[in-house]
């Protein structure tokens, strides 16, 4: 089985499109929240993850976008963009969003957006995040989202000697993972808004059959999604940061 793990698309419909397209035949789709906020096409973006049937959990601009968190607890810029992107979203997509739940659980990994303590709002960048996180799931694995970089926190079994260490390793374009006994946190990276300094849409491929991760970096018509946001009067520091990957 294949399954394409996806995070932070922002209302990015290029990105989403180019991602899809790039991924070619998937068996599942679970994506771990923020699927809008930040870019221009939020009512298309949720349309067209609905139409893919996936887990989906949510994330802290989804539910800014329901008036769920203060939106004073934004930078202006995306706050904004929330705001906007509030006034775009259909009934029925917003219901959509309202029911999404905060945590899921697919067979050997716990979905959540930020961390699994606190799924909306905790940003896993550091080992020191990362290594209190292990102890708020009970999977093998954990798939986050939310600081728009891909990578791996990996915890080391315990031995007599030494208690158990968390190491992260770098989660580069076209690496193979294989899943093995060590428990993993792994963050695909952001589809719509990466952070990183590469500008492509990120995400993963997880393999059932050989329990592999595979990271993928595509490129998309990034000026597409700029002048759209342009034309809504987006914030301009949200256009041009689409260009530089941050
Ligand atoms: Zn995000």
């Amino acid at each position: 089985m294949r399954c394409l793990l996806l995070s932070d698309i922002h209302s990015n419909l290029e990105a989403f499109q180019a991602v899809l397209d790039d991924a070619g035949q998937v068996d599942q789709v679970w994506c771990l929240g923020d699927v809008v906020g930040y870019g221009p096409d939020p009512n298309a973006c949720v349309k067209l993850l609905r139409s893919l049937s996936p887990t989906c959990i949510a994330g802290n601009h989804d539910w800014a976008t329901l008036g769920k968190l203060d939106l004073q607890d934004f930078n202006p810029d995306a706050r904004d963009a929330n705001l906007w992107n509030r006034q775009q979203l259909t009934p029925d997509n917003l219901a959509y969003v309202e029911a999404l739940p905060q945590v899921a659980v697919e067979g050997q990994f716990t979905l959540a957006h930020g961390s699994p303590r606190h799924p909306i709002w905790e940003y896993i960048i550091y080992t020191s995040t990362a290594r209190a996180s292990f102890e708020h799931f009970h999977t093998p694995y954990c798939l986050v989202g939310h600081t728009h970089t891909p990578t791996i926190f990996r915890l080391t079994p315990e031995t007599e000697v030494s208690g158990s260490i968390c190491e992260q390793i770098a989660l580069d374009d076209g690496r193979l993972v294989k899943l093995g006994p060590e428990r993993l946190i792994i963050n695909p990276g952001s589809v719509g808004q990466p952070r990183d300094g590469d500008s492509r849409a990120s995400y993963v491929i997880l393999n059932m059959e050989d329990m592999t991760i595979e990271h993928r970096r595509v490129p998309y018509p990034i000026e597409e999604t700029q002048a759209k946001m342009m034309s809504h009067d987006l914030p301009l520091r949200l256009v041009l940061r689409l260009k530089y990957g941050w």
